[in-house]
């Protein structure tokens, strides 16, 4: 196995982050990156504007620029990519680690390309691998997605969007402008409270004036080819449909941290151990960063307020 001090695990904002940090310190590391740089945010839907303004996703204190306050998926691709290639950060793409082994002096991470041997480890893995299933009737149809990606595909088609939170309400919103046929349907009684705030009143008013349709206190029951059931308060609906976008969050991947033997919450959260100080875990010299920490509260952390786990675990790491 190949010796490095420190393997960083996922290329996200926040396994840069921590890159960099390491890079500040004269600590040599590597990153392992499953997909392609960014690769949560290059999967993200094509024309999605974040929540945070430009600097409060800048990592390494280098600035973000974008032309508007919210930048786009673009410009943050864009950004991100110019970091790592200006920083020379050390990472290696499309190489997914597998598992993690104490091995008596540290860890041995095994890659579906290599080994590797390195006293400390890094999991910024995020959660945007694994979405949360329906487990319902149909979801494995090819019509069914987890992952919205643009909306012109959808032009003239009869689309049911699952979820009330950002990724649902943009799904919507994009979809109905581009001459699709929307229904929502939705868990609670209202439109998620963390809707971007600009965004709301948007989705508010479509859905009274009826251009999108939306179902409250319900949940879809059953897809077939052409037809979707909903159980509403009133009792089962069935309504035609070509497409399912099922925004209904993702989570972390549990099954590798427990592999790796660290300890979970034994309640839904499933929040892993570690000590928010250093951010290690339950193992020594294994830390967690980013929105890897949150378990299934995948709404706690982001980029803005988990960048600064990297300067924690780096600073933990050379003392
Ligand atoms: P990620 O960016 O998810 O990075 C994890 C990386 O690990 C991925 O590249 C993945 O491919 C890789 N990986 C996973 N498993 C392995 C493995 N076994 N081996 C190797 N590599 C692996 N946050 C904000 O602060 N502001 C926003 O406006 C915002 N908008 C969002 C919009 C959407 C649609 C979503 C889904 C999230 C948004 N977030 C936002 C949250 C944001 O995604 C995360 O804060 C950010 O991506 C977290 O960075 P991260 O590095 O922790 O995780």
């Amino acid at each position: 196995a190949k010796q490095v001090p420190l393997i960083i695990i996922g290329g996200g904002p926040i396994g840069l982050a921590c890159a960099l940090a390491a890079q500040r310190q004269g600590l040599d590391y590597l990153i392992l990156e499953k997909g392609c740089l960014v690769n949560s945010l290059y999967r993200y839907p094509l024309n999605m504007t974040f929540f945070s303004t430009s600097e409060r996703l800048e990592i390494g204190g280098i600035p973000f620029v974008s032309n508007n306050a919210k930048p786009t998926r673009p410009e943050a691709l864009e950004y991100y990519r110019r970091v790592a290639l200006s920083k020379e950060v050390k990472i290696h793409l499309f190489e997914k680690a597998e598992s993690i082994k104490a091995n008596g002096e540290g860890y041995t991470v095994v890659t579906n390309k290599n080994s590797y041997s390195a006293k400390n480890i890094i999991i910024a893995t995020g959660f945007y691998d694994i979405p949360n299933l329906l487990n319902i009737p149909g979801e494995n149809l090819p019509k069914v997605t987890h992952y919205y990606k643009d909306p012109h595909f959808y032009a003239t088609q009869k689309v049911i969007v699952i979820g009330a939170n950002n990724s649902a309400v943009d799904a919507a919103l994009e979809t109905y402008r581009k001459g699709a046929d929307v229904t929502m349907v939705i868990r609670e009684g209202e439109i998620g409270k963390r809707v971007k705030y600009w965004v709301k009143p948007d989705i508010e008013n479509r859905v009274k004036e009826c251009s999108i349709k939306a179902y409250f206190h319900s949940v879809l029951t059953n897809i077939h080819e052409t037809e979707a059931d909903i159980l509403t308060p009133e009792g089962v609906v069935t309504i035609p449909n070509d497409f399912v976008i099922a925004a209904t969050g993702y989570q972390p991947d549990f099954s590798f941290l427990e592999r790796t033997g660290i300890t979970l919450s034994e309640d839904a959260v499933r929040s892993p151990a570690y000590n928010p100080e250093t951010m290690e875990t339950n193992l020594p010299g294994v830390y967690l960063a980013g929105v890897v920490c949150g378990g299934m509260n995948t709404h706690i952390w982001f980029i803005e307020n988990s960048r600064e786990h990297a300067d924690r675990i780096i600073g933990h790491i050379v003392k």
